[in-house]
């Protein structure tokens, strides 16, 4: 989850940006989190509290009003009893890390995916991508596997025909699952670190926020947060969401540890172990 936030942050600053060349700079004082981590953090709650998922959406929408929501998106948050929405858009593909963050098997990773995207996005093309993107990040987590990664996609859900440097070629702003799901899925298999997964998701341009946010909770199973990264991030999302990410990474039971520095709510030192193990990874 901490790598989706990562990947939203990242990409702030090259949202709608088209035909971005090495060196890519992943880390700028412009960055910012926006929507896409607004509503991962909406998902984390409902989750953590079973409450839901449409009374958490709006929730937190009504409590960061101005991150760059989909028009269509605040309005549907603005009425309480507006009906399900019929978008075609990635904002329900960018949410669902905490859903394989805290899943206990394929099968219920795509049964609570589905509860939680039907409410805004009840199509079949919104449906498909979160549901591809919440059982590959799964996979990436549980056995982190490129080539697996690639026969899961390609099976269930995408040809994956096209390449970054396709991509490249051929840039537009598009929100659409299909256009833009593929491409954070290709980002991350063409990638052999996470900042790599970051950088293409730069390079492959448009929707950038999103596609780095979709394509950094596959690349966090894959390879860890990078500290660096990892600690940056951190500083820049207020506390209530750094307290929900520490309370989802201990439900999962998954250690949040940038540099041997081990965020936790009762934070103490990190212990001997990490402390040792860290400076191999560092
Ligand atoms: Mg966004």
């Amino acid at each position: 989850m901490i790598g989706a936030i990562i990947g939203d942050i990242v990409g702030s600053r090259y949202e709608g940006s088209l035909f971005q060349r090495d060196p890519i700079e992943l880390k700028n004082p412009i960055c910012h989190f926006t929507d896409d981590t607004v509503l991962t953090m909406a998902v984390a709650e409902s989750l953590l509290r079973s409450g839901k998922p449409e009374d958490s959406y709006r929730s937190w929408w009504h409590k960061y009003p101005d991150r760059g929501y989909g028009g269509w998106f605040s309005q549907w948050a603005r009425f309480p009893d507006a009906p399900a929405s019929a978008s075609n858009s990635n904002g329900g593909a960018m949410r669902v890390s905490p859903i394989a963050m805290l899943g206990t098997s394929q099968d219920q990773v795509i049964q609570t995916c589905h509860d939680y995207t039907r409410p805004t996005h009840n199509t079949e093309e919104a449906m498909r991508g979160a549901e591809a993107i919440a059982v590959l990040t799964w996979f990436a987590k549980n056995d982190p596997d490129k080539s697996m990664l690639r026969t899961v996609a390609t099976t269930d859900y995408y040809r994956l025909e096209q390449t970054v440097a396709d991509y490249m070629e051929d840039q537009k702003f598009e929100l659409r699952c299909d256009d833009t799901v593929p491409k954070a899925i290709v980002a991350v298999l063409e990638a052999n670190s996470f900042e790599e997964a970051m950088t293409n998701a730069v390079k492959i341009g448009g929707d950038v926020d999103t596609i780095a946010c979709m394509a950094g909770g596959m690349a966090e199973g894959l390879w860890g947060v990078p500290p660096s990264l990892g600690n940056w991030a951190w500083e820049l999302i207020p506390q209530e969401m750094k307290s929900i990410l520490e309370e989802l990474y201990r439900k999962g039971g998954h250690d949040l540890v940038f540099n041997g520095i081990e965020h936790k709510a009762s934070a103490g030192k990190p212990s001997l172990l990490k402390q040792i193990l860290s400076v191999f990874v560092s």
